[in-house]
C-alpha cells in the first residue's frame, strides 16, 4: 500500500487504494507467512488466517498472545514487553499450542513495534515439513489393514492440502475406481469410470501430478459417473512404490474455492510418495494373508483326504497282524509291525495337522470333564512306551502322594503330555526321560525331563511357533512338523495354563506344563 502511495502520491490512493483496502484481508490471508498484530497489553488485534491453520482454529480478537504458546510463556512474555520498550527488533522462535493432532508446530517470529503494539511476522520453520511428514509416518505406521491405511490416507490429504475432499483411485480391470474417498468425494466411493479421457489415465500413463481447475464442468470421466459431485480445484498425484504405480491419491476443493498453491501441491507430490510404500506394505502384507489363509484350507483338505485311506491300511493291517484272514510266518509279521509304526507314524502327523488347522480357525472347543492327573499320566505313557523300548531309554513315573482329581479336557491334556513326551524320547539317545506331577495351589503342574540334546538359548523363543525347528537343514535327524510345541501351547492356553522350557544345549531339557485343577470357561 505504501509503495502504492509514494509512487503516485494522489492519482494512485484516489484509484487504487479503496480496492486494496477491500481485499486487504484476502490479500494478508493469502500469505504464506503469518501476520499478528498485538496490542500494547500483549492481546490479539488481528491475526491473519495462517496463524489460524498453524493453531487449528481460528483465534478471537482479545486473547492473551502467550496462551497460543505451547512452552516459555513467560519468556516470550517478557521480550515482547522488551521489544514495547525499546523499540527494537526482535526475532523469537515459538512452539504453538493446537494445530493437527496437537503436533508442536514450530514458527520463526520477528517482532516489531508498530503504532501502540507490536506487529509478528511468522515463518513455520522447515522441520514443519518434517513434523508433517514424521506425522503421516506415524499415522500410516499405525494401519495396516488396506482399508484403514487408504482411509487414513484421504484424513491426511485433507487436513495437510488444505482440502475439502480426498480420494484414492485405482485402475481396476481396465476401469477407473474410486477404492477409498473422505469429505466431499465419498458420494464417489466404489463407483467405476471409464478410463479414456480421466486424469487417472493421465496421472498414471505420464507419472505427473495432474490437475484440473474446474473439476464439476469438465465433463470427466468421474464426473460423468457421479454427478452430484461437486468440485472446483482437483488434484492428482501418482502412489509409486518399488516400480509399480499402485493408483493415485486425489484432493479436492469445493466448486467456488481458490485453486490449490504450489506449498500444497508439493505437500501433495511428498504424501503420495510416502504413501504409496505404506500402500504397497500393505498390499503385499494382504498376500500374505490370503496366501496364509489358502495354505490353511490346502492343509485341512489334504490332511481330511489322507486320514481316510489311512484308517483303511491300519485298519487291513490289524487284521492280517492279528491272523484273522489266515496265519502268517514271523518274518512276515516283523514286516506287518513295521508298517503299523510307518502307518501310525503317518497318522499322527496328520492329527497334528488338523489340530492345527482346527486351532487357525478357532474350532478346538474345550470338553471338560473330571480325571486323575495319574490316568492321564498314565495314558500318555502308555503311548510313548514303544518308543522308549525301542531306543532303550528309561521312563519314569513320580506322582504326588495324594491323587489330584482335576476338571479339564482330557483329551486335550493328553495330547500335550504326548507332545512333550515324544519330543523328549525323540530329542534324547542316551539316559531317560522322567515326569513329575506336583499340585501347586490351584494349579498342576507336570515337568517332562530328558537327559537329550537340549536347545539353544537363541532358539528357545522361536520354539513355540508354527512350524519351527532348531534343526531345519536337508540332513536333519528328527522326523515331525515343527507344529506339536506351538499346538501344545494353544491348547494349554485354552486350558487356562501355559507351557515353560528350561533347557541346555547338550545337558537336556525340562518342559513343563502349568494348567489349573478346575477348568472354568472364560466369559
Ligand atoms: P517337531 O517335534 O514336530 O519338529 P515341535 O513343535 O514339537 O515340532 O518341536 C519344535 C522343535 O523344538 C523341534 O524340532 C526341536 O528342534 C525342538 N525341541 C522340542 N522338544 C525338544 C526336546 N525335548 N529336546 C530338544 N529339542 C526339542
Amino acid at each position: 500500500m505504501n509503495a502504492v502511495g509514494r509512487e503516485s502520491p494522489t492519482r494512485g490512493l484516489a484509484i487504487q487504494a479503496q480496492p486494496i483496502e477491500r481485499d486487504a484481508a484476502h490479500l494478508l490471508d493469502a500469505l504464506e507467512a503469518g501476520v499478528l498484530i498485538l496490542s500494547r497489553d500483549l492481546r490479539v488485534e488481528y491475526a491473519n488466517a495462517r496463524w489460524s491453520i498453524w493453531l487449528g482454529s481460528s483465534i478471537s480478537a482479545g486473547v492473551a498472545f502467550i496462551s497460543l504458546v505451547r512452552e516459555n510463556g513467560a519468556f516470550v512474555q517478557d521480550e515482547l514487553r522488551a521489544a514495547l520498550a525499546d523499540g527494537e527488533t526482535r526475532n523469537l522462535h515459538l512452539n504453538l499450542i493446537g494445530g493437527r493432532d496437537n503436533a508442536p508446530r514450530h514458527v520463526s517470529c520477528c517482532v516489531r513495534v508498530a503504532g501502540d503494539g507490536l506487529v509478528i511476522e511468522a515463518h513455520a520453520d522447515a522441520d514443519d515439513e518434517h513434523a508433517a511428514m514424521h506425522d503421516t509416518a506415524r499415522r500410516l505406521g499405525e494401519v495396516t489393514d488396506m482399508v484403514e491405511v487408504l482411509r487414513t490416507l484421504c484424513d491426511i490429504a485433507i487436513q495437510q492440502c488444505g482440502a475439502s475432499a480426498a480420494a484414492v483411485l485405482r485402475v481396476v480391470d481396465h476401469q477407473g475406481e474410486v477404492v477409498a474417498a473422505a469429505g466431499d468425494l465419498l458420494p464417489a466411493l466404489g463407483h467405476c469410470f471409464p478410463l479414456e479421457g480421466s486424469l487417472l489415465e493421465k496421472a498414471i500413463s505420464e507419472q505427473v501430478i495432474v490437475s484440473e481447475n474446474h473439476f464439476r464442468d469438465s465433463g470427466r470421466p468421474l464426473m460423468r459417473a457421479v454427478p452430484e459431485l461437486s468440485l472446483g480445484p482437483v488434484i492428482l498425484a501418482p502412489l509409486h512404490a518399488h516400480g509399480e504405480t499402485l493408483g493415485v491419491l486425489a484432493v479436492a476443493r469445493g466448486v467456488s474455492a481458490k485453486p490449490f498453491r504450489a506449498r500444497e501441491i508439493d505437500r501433495l507430490r511428498m504424501l503420495a510418495d510416502h504413501a504409496a510404500l505404506a500402500v504397497h506394505k500393505s498390499m503385499l502384507l494382504m498376500q500374505a494373508q490370503s496366501a496364509d489363509r489358502a495354505k490353511g484350507r490346502f492343509l485341512a483338505t489334504m490332511s481330511h483326504e489322507l486320514r481316510t485311506p489311512l484308517t483303511a491300511l491300519a485298519g487291513y493291517n490289524e487284521l492280517l497282524c492279528d491272523q484273522v484272514i489266515g496265519p502268517v510266518s514271523d518274518p512276515q509279521l516283523d514286516i506287518l509291525e513295521r508298517m503299523r509304526s510307518v502307518t501310525m507314524h503317518l497318522s499322527a502327523m496328520i492329527e497334528e495337522i488338523l489340530s492345527f488347522t482346527n486351532l487357525e480357525e478357532g474350532r478346538e472347543l474345550v470338553r471338560p470333564s473330571e480325571f486323575l492327573v495319574a490316568d492321564l499320566v498314565r495314558a500318555s505313557i502308555a503311548v510313548v512306551q514303544p518308543m522308549a523300548d525301542q531306543k532303550k531309554l528309561t521312563l519314569e513315573v513320580v506322582l504326588p502322594k495324594t491323587p489330584v482329581r482335576i476338571t479339564s479336557d482330557i483329551d486335550k491334556s493328553r495330547q500335550i503330555l504326548v507332545n512333550l513326551l515324544g519330543n523328549a524320547l525323540k530329542f534324547t539317545d542316551a539316559g531317560g526321560v522322567r515326569v513329575v506331577v506336583r499340585k501347586t495351589g490351584d494349579d498342576v503342574r507336570i515337568d517332562v525331563t530328558d537327559t537329550g540334546i537340549g536347545i539353544a538359548e537363541e532358539e528357545l523363543a522361536r520354539l513355540f511357533r508354527p512350524f519351527a525347528q532348531v534343526d531345519t537343514g536337508l540332513t536333519r535327524r528328527h522326523g515331525g512338523t515343527g507344529l506339536g510345541l506351538y499346538i501344545s501351547r494353544r491348547l494349554v492356553t485354552l486350558l487356562g495354563g501355559h507351557i515353560e522350557v528350561n533347557s541346555q544345549q547338550g545337558a537336556g531339557s525340562t518342559f513343563s506344563v502349568i494348567f489349573p485343577v478346575a477348568w472354568e470357561a472364560r466369559s
